[in-house]
């Protein structure tokens, strides 16, 4: 018998696809050639294509993470690659391989029906699964590669396809390998590793009052996920209702002697707790400080309810929303010394 795998068609081509409904900031966005991936094959003879015809080319997910211009020039890969399912179990450890285009909710919620808890803290993030480890994404004292095992992707630098282990993704505060190479890997599956002795992570003060609460004295999973369902809903704003990519800047962190000058001249100053020697600065804290929360340049604006996102109120473009991150950088910088650095990815 023949077990070989039938090759699969080339990506699906759509020349001038309107992306406004794929980034959740809802940009006026055409992609000039969009390439549906709904297989990892179909990636190398696409990625030659591109070579051949000397295109630029991006990656997308769901748009979340993301500041795009008005034209998308070139190619953009449409990454629509489905499946999950547990490869290996291990007396310690469970293995999950899941495809590059699953919604991450969605994993998160079959993780939970499947008896396969650990990734709760991280529920509602939007996007795909591809995209989660780009920024090593994480939420309330949880990221998310403390449960990659690897990733396999598409090298262009070498077009082969690859297996990234842990250690060589080079996860850091919303930082990777993928990050500082943007344009070098096509993510095309990510396999989790979950330890089957399951930790209750309830120490980020939000989540803090359900390990308190005496009817909640030893949370279950399912609890910590519908906390953090909640919490997130009533913090962030919904990008169906109003265009946004969540946290617009990255919490800065500060060595440990800056953050007791800071806190010396403003003892009201809010941190979080981090590894090593750095302190996690609230970001979002030093923009309304600095007065800025509900402030609004033309079409965008600084979140009423929450300074550290940038909405869309309507007809915002890419230059509208830098411009404005500009400004809030600049007043931080002038009030507090502190560089904000911007989230999502400029593309
Ligand atoms: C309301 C809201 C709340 C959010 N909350 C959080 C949060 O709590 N924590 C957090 O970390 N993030 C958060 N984010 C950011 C976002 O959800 C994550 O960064 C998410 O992983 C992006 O997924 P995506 O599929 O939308 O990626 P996209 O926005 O489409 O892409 C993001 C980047 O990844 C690249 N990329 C995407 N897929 C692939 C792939 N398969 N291969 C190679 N490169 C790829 C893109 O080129 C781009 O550079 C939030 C966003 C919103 C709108």
């Amino acid at each position: 018998m023949n077990c070989a795998k039938n090759a699969p068609p080339p990506a699906k081509l759509t020349l001038n696809l309107e992306l406004q409904s794929r980034n959740t900031f809802g940009l006026e966005v055409v992609a000039e050639r969009a390439y549906e991936i709904t297989d990892s094959d179909q990636v190398p003879a696409l990625m030659h294509e591109i070579t051949q015809n000397q295109w630029k080319w991006h990656v997308l997910g769901s748009g979340s993470n993301v500041i795009l211009p008005p034209v998308l020039s070139g190619a953009t890969l449409l990454m629509n690659i489905a499946g999950q399912k547990l490869t290996q179990t291990e007396p310690d450890n469970a293995y999950l391989e899941v495809g590059a285009g699953v919604n991450w909710h969605e994993l998160v919620k079959w993780t939970l029906d499947n008896d396969l808890p650990g990734l709760e803290n991280l529920a509602l993030i939007p996007g795909t699964v591809g995209a989660a480890p780009i920024q090593n994404i994480g939420a309330y004292g949880v990221e998310i590669g403390q449960y990659i095992d690897h990733v396999r992707a598409y090298d262009t630098n070498t077009n082969q396809f690859v297996s990234i282990t842990n250690a060589e993704c080079e996860f850091a505060y919303r930082d990777s390998i993928f990050k500082k190479n943007p344009n070098r890997f096509v993510v095309t599956q990510v396999i989790f590793k979950l330890p089957k002795v399951w930790q209750a992570r309830v120490h980020y003060a939000d989540l803090a009052a359900i390990a308190s609460s005496n009817s909640t004295a030893n949370p279950t999973p399912q609890v910590i996920f519908e906390t953090v369902c909640t919490v997130r809903s009533k913090k962030l704003p919904d990008p169906k209702v109003i265009g946004n990519a969540g946290s617009f800047f990255q919490n800065p962190l500060v060595s440990a002697n800056q953050y007791e000058a800071l806190l010396a001249k403003f003892p009201k100053l809010v941190s979080y707790p981090d590894v090593g020697n750095q302190r996690k600065l609230a970001a979002g804290w030093l923009i309304d400080q600095c007065g800025l929360k509900g402030q609004r340049l033309g079409e965008v604006g600084v979140y009423e309810q929450q300074a550290l996102v940038i909405v869309n109120h309507g007809k915002g473009t890419a230059a509208d929303i830098l411009d404005l991150a500009k400004i809030i950088q600049d007043k931080v910088q002038q009030q507090f010394g502190v560089t904000l650095e911007i989230e999502p990815n400029i593309l």
